[in-house]
């Protein structure tokens, strides 16, 4: 029985008011049950009055104004029994309800008159902060409310730390349950976000020589050593297909193997971090595709090989450009980059990964197979982004 709905509001120096509600379910005494249908009936009432007077009102005067809850207090004294507090939220809303009307006729429609059987049976108070404390708050078992006093609650979930009580609604189900909607407000400190444009945003394409290929031409090598190291595991996985199992000699070279397999993780978690910071650093937007990246190493060299670290460096890419507040664009990754021509945009039949260089037969565009597929990945990426098209999930 937990609900969570969030809206954000605008971010006021990097820091955003996020809005939590917790549903919890409500065991009311008797004498609580009988209160909130009182409070129901009072808050029906005082919406139709209050929207009878406006509209009275409004065709003498030809003036939009609506009487706050006070002013029946005195011909219908039954007011008083509830949260006053519950009274003054049907004027808030019933206003809010005029706002929408005089805004979009269309769209919301006039106020209408509440009856009974129109369902929902509902009352929302605001929690008022006073110097001996907020009228609204949770205790162990139950929430404490104006007038109800406390009422036995299930919590499924808790408020964290730092959250702040703002208003609840109590609601009852046509089953006869009570459920509790509380809303929370709290700060969230966030980036702003920063809009990509073509000039700052990057094209990556994976590539398994280079480790990743820019539409710019930019390219990765993988630092010399890399090659080295993993010349050097080849070597001693040889030497161990040839060794006697269990020997001296064996034990000894599966623990240089152990070392040097940790060693070139190392090397490469190093590599993968520093040449996603300089990206995150360098560029607002960056657009991948969204491969599958185990498939993408599954035809090399394995035994143990501590793989490429593609997926790595995407997610490091990801969370770096995140707190930044920008964008990791990912396309679809069945999108053909690789055989249309990012000048013209025909496709091709196929463009075989030996061809380093193809030129288009429609426009005569001559172009690196990388460096082109890095072009369209860009240019399909900020595409998406545009169009505020669904994200594909990255596999
Ligand atoms: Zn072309």
């Amino acid at each position: 029985m937990e609900k969570k709905r969030t809206a954000t509001a605008p971010p006021a120096d990097g820091a955003a008011l996020r809005y939590v509600t917790l549903k919890v379910r409500l065991y009311p005494t008797a004498e609580q049950a009988a209160l909130f249908e009182k409070t129901f009936g009072c808050c029906r009432y005082i919406w139709n009055r209050m929207l009878a007077d406006q509209q009275r009102f409004y065709i003498e005067t030809g003036a939009h104004f609506i009487p706050t809850p006070a002013k029946y207090k005195k011909e219908a004294p039954f007011l008083k029994e509830v949260d006053n507090q519950a009274l003054i939220q049907e004027h808030n809303r019933l206003s809010q309800a005029f706002r929408m009307f005089f805004k979009s006729p269309g769209s919301f429609g006039h106020p209408n008159f509440k009856r009974k059987k129109d369902g929902r049976d509902s009352f929302t108070a605001c929690n008022r902060e006073f110097q001996s404390g907020p009228t609204v708050y949770t205790t162990r078992s139950g929430i404490r409310m104006t007038k109800a006093g406390i009422v036995p609650a299930k919590f499924h979930r808790r408020p964290q730390n730092g959250w702040r009580l703002k208003r609840i609604t109590v609601e009852k189900t046509p089953t006869g349950k009570y459920f509790c909607y509380i809303l929370y407000a709290c700060e969230v400190k966030g980036p702003e976000p920063v809009i990509p444009t073509a000039e700052t945003t990057v094209g990556l394409k994976y590539s398994v020589s280079h480790f990743y290929v820019a539409d710019s031409g930019a390219m990765a090598d993988p630092p010399h050593w890399l090659g080295k190291s993993q010349e050097k595991l080849a070597k001693i996985q040889q030497q161990l297909s040839r060794m006697q199992p269990g020997s001296r000699n064996y034990r000894r070279a599966v623990q240089k193997y152990r070392l040097l397999h940790e060693h070139i993780a190392n090397q490469r978690r190093d590599f993968i971090h520093k040449e996603s910071s300089r990206i995150a650093k360098d560029w607002d937007a960056v657009c991948m595709r969204a491969d599958n990246l185990e498939e993408m190493i599954g035809g090399l060299p394995h035994g143990g090989s501590p793989g490429l670290g593609h997926g790595m460096f995407r997610e490091c890419l990801r969370y770096k450009l995140e707190r930044q507040g920008k964008q990791l664009i990912l396309i679809d990754r069945y999108t053909p980059t690789t055989r249309t021509c990012s000048t013209c945009g025909q496709v091709r039949e196929a463009v075989h990964y030996r061809e380093k260089t193809w030129r288009c037969p429609e426009c005569g565009a001559v172009h690196r197979r990388e460096i082109n597929a890095a072009k369209n990945i860009k240019t399909q990426g900020l595409a998406w982004f545009f169009r505020n098209g669904e994200q594909p999930e990255s596999a």
